[in-house]
């Protein structure tokens, strides 16, 4: 099977009720039926999500992402093939959170509080999630 590993940046859109409870129940049952699996961080106003699986599965779900009005401002910052899962335990992991512990760690690695995803390395990012994750474990 190819591995591919998908990661972009989106904002909440702030004229569509958001339950994060409900999103992730849903991205959890579609994502186990398709074998995908990743993370998904949320600060409040800002999405990261990576998304790990097949090819074909990646692809539709991104799409369908893509076209949810919970959200906007979608940035695709990397779409590439790879050899093995970050987040091989979570069909979807929530990470929701802006605290101090948060910030400490976009500093470390960004020297900033904010992340830009226009400029953002990809592989400080998945740094930073799995830095993240370590709460959710
Ligand atoms: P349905 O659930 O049948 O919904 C039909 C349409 O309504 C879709 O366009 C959907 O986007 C929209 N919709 C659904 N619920 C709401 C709501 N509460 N408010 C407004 N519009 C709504 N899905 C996954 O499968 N895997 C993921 O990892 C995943 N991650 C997501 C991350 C984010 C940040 C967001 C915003 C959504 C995510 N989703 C994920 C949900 C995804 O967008 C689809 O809603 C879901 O896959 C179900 O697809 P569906 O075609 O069965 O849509």
């Amino acid at each position: 099977m190819n591995l591919s590993r998908l990661v972009y940046h989106s904002q909440r859109n702030r004229s569509v009720a958001l339950d994060t409870k409900q999103l992730i129940a849903t991205a959890q049952r579609c994502n186990s039926r398709d074998s995908l699996t990743g993370m998904l961080h949320f600060d409040g106003q800002n999405f990261i999500q990576v998304l790990e699986g097949g090819r074909a599965e990646l692809s539709a779900t991104y799409h369908r992402i893509a076209n949810d009005p919970r959200h906007t401002n979608l940035i695709l910052i990397s779409c590439t093939e790879v050899r093995e899962r970050l987040f091989p335990n979570w069909s979807m992991g929530l990470h929701e959170a802006s605290n101090e512990r948060v910030k400490e760690t976009y500093m470390r690695y960004f020297a900033t509080t904010r992340i830009d995803p226009k400029q953002v390395n990809v592989d400080s990012l998945l740094d930073v999630l799995q830095d993240l994750a370590v709460e959710l474990a």
